[in-house]
């Protein structure tokens, strides 16, 4: 089930990165591919307020509401909003509650919220990188507040720290978020030692690679950190940050991805929903600033979703020489408090 924020296309820079071409290349190659007969597209419905209050604070929602009234006003020297931002937005975050809201049933059903603004740099108090509503952080409080969910994962691919979500759970120990990230990187956060606080201690699982990092860095850390940190925690659904710039071809990211590469990871957090949560996963997209890299990304996203791994990558691998991460992995598994004996978060 696909879950399209349409109202996404007046939110608009043409010249910034973060721009409507993105959604319409991710989509116009959705509808061209072989399988998109298959697919349900659902348009996307505007979250309440009480669903944004539960992740964020009034002055945020206040500020984002009033920015439509504005032609044209900047929240931070990279985060622009026009008259249409906080329709676009909240659509965004109402597609990712839909998407939670397809595999929290009974008979649940793969959901990618396709969806701009992004929101994982949105804190509980502060809009930016991009991001003014959270969108998978409300889908996650949506779940857990009004679908009688307990324990839910995110697991946050895009090239950046998701450092709203992380703020916005840190203190929680029923919701597991981990991140793999570039870093140095903005924001800036993600170092391995943050690991949650108070009785989210351990809650919170951060993989920061070094640049040049690509496919076989990210399968070693679901190998050995990813994976076995979804199995420890038994989440009752699995919610993925799905930024795509990560890619090498992203002009803001830093690692070496392919559209192979991300459909794999895909793949394998499906895998472990079924394996752990009755196959409950959705997908939220975050980043991706290269509009081919973005859209083969969607594409194979869909792919691995509908449990297809054949997928042919457009655009090939980085032919680039990866670092070894093996370091930062056995750094983790040493002194994060997920992988110690005896104890869950
Ligand atoms: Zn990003």
């Amino acid at each position: 089930m696909i879950i399209v924020n349409s109202r996404h296309a007046a939110h608009d820079q043409p010249r910034h990165v973060e721009r409507a071409a993105r959604l319409s290349a991710a989509l116009e190659a959705l509808h061209a591919a072989p399988h998109a007969s298959g697919l349900a597209f659902i348009e996307a419905q505007p979250a309440d307020d009480a669903s944004i209050r539960a992740v964020h604070a009034d002055t945020l929602l206040d500020r984002v509401r009033w920015s439509a009234t504005q032609a044209g006003f900047w929240i931070d020297h990279d985060t622009y909003t026009t008259a249409a931002s906080h329709d676009a937005a909240r659509c965004g975050a109402g597609a990712a509650i839909q998407a939670v809201e397809g595999i929290a049933g009974s008979t649940p059903q793969r959901s990618f919220a396709l969806v701009r603004p992004p929101g994982h740099h949105a804190t509980a108090t502060r809009s930016m990188g991009f991001c003014l509503f959270n969108n998978v952080a409300i889908a996650a409080q949506h779940a857990r507040a009004r679908l009688g969910v307990g324990r839910v994962a995110i697991v946050d691919i895009d090239v950046h720290h998701g450092n709203g979500t992380q703020d916005i759970f840190y203190q929680q120990p029923d919701v597991l978020f981990c991140s793999i990230h570039a870093a140095p990187l903005y924001p800036g956060t993600g170092d391995d030692r943050e690991t949650g606080s108070g009785p989210g201690s351990g809650a919170t699982l951060n993989i920061p690679v070094p640049h040049g990092t690509g496919d076989a860095g990210a399968a070693l850390a679901f190998t050995h950190l990813i994976e076995p940190a979804l199995r420890r925690f038994q989440p009752e659904l699995i919610l993925v940050s799905a930024g795509f710039d990560g890619h090498h071809r992203d002009p803001l990211g830093l690692l070496t991805y392919s559209v192979a590469g991300y459909t794999a990871m895909i793949g394998r957090l499906c895998a472990i929903a079924d394996e752990c949560c009755g196959g409950r996963i959705a997908l939220v997209l975050e980043g991706g600033y290269d509009l081919a890299a973005l859209a083969a990304c969607v594409v194979g996203a869909t792919h691995a979703l509908a449990g297809r791994h054949d997928i042919d990558d457009p655009l090939g691998p980085s032919g680039q020489r990866e670092p070894d991460i093996t370091p930062i992995i056995t750094r983790i598994t040493a002194r994060h408090p997920l992988f110690a004996t005896g104890t869950t978060p």
